[in-house]
């Protein structure tokens, strides 16, 4: 098995000032990005039904900003709340079609009230079923969402869907071994079913970009399939999101 090498090239899960409740601009984040020596980042502010969160007007001008910027290749997106066990979004799919990568994941601080593993499973496999979803934020949350994950992996291999293993969450949760043992469960089935994961910091703050350093304090890179790992290349995650963005339904205007 090949092994992830340290610091990401490529971090497409990131938040900007837009979120609310994290600290730099999308110029200040792609600064941060080139001075770390990364080749492309995702912006993906959560969506509006967070509190305090953006607008819905904040997603109809994310592809205005230029898809370069200090070098970085910037890929502008969302992370939509997931609303209730039918995977409703919290942005229209007018909206949604417009974002370049769009995560879904289920949040405190909205009106999200699932408790139950039945209920949460339900919920990310409903949002599973958008053309619009590219990937699960965060699936291991067990701390506050608990899910059936293999459930979960089986329909992203359905739907090619990306999972994400969160470094936020990891370092967050790092004493709890529900989590640690559903991330470790997540990776093992997600290379059986041949799914592919995406690496990502979640970073709030500059400073957090790129650093998935809580992978090795966790001993947890030599598990990490290579292969299953997409933000290893810029090529590979074009492919991705090219492949389903071809394929989502489109919307000339969109009026709310
Ligand atoms: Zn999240
Ligand atoms: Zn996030």
């Amino acid at each position: 098995m090949r092994r992830c090498n340290n610091m990401l090239k490529i971090d497409l899960h990131i938040h900007s000032i837009a979120s609310g409740h994290a600290f730099n601009t999308v110029y200040e984040l792609a600064k941060a990005a080139q001075e770390k020596g990364l080749e492309m980042i995702g912006i993906t502010d959560h969506g509006p039904a967070i509190l305090g969160g953006p607008k819905k007007p904040y997603f109809y001008v994310t592809n205005r900003v230029p898809r370069k910027i200090f070098g970085v290749e910037v890929l502008m997106g969302c992370e939509a709340n997931i609303l209730d066990n039918n995977g409703l979004l919290d942005l229209p799919k007018e909206l949604l079609s417009t974002q370049t990568i769009v995560f879904a994941g289920l949040h405190k601080l909205t009106s999200y009230t699932g408790k139950s593993i039945e209920y949460n499973t339900q919920s990310i496999l409903g949002a599973m079923k958008s053309p619009y979803v590219h990937a699960i934020s965060h699936p291991c949350d067990m701390y506050y969402f608990p899910v059936d994950i293999e459930k979960i992996v089986k329909k992203a291999s359905e739907y090619d869907i990306a999972l994400e293993i969160n470094c936020s969450r990891l370092t967050r949760f790092a004493h709890s071994k529900e989590v640690i043992e559903q991330t470790k469960t997540m990776i093992k089935q997600a290379h059986k079913h041949d799914v592919k994961m995406l690496i990502s910091t979640d970073a709030h703050i500059a400073s957090e970009i790129g650093d998935d350093s809580i992978i090795d304090r966790l001993n947890m890179r030599e598990i990490i399939p290579k292969d299953n790992i997409l933000n290893l290349s810029t090529q590979a995650v074009k492919k991705f999101l090219d492949k389903k963005n071809k394929a989502k339904p489109k919307f000339k205007y969109y009026s709310d």
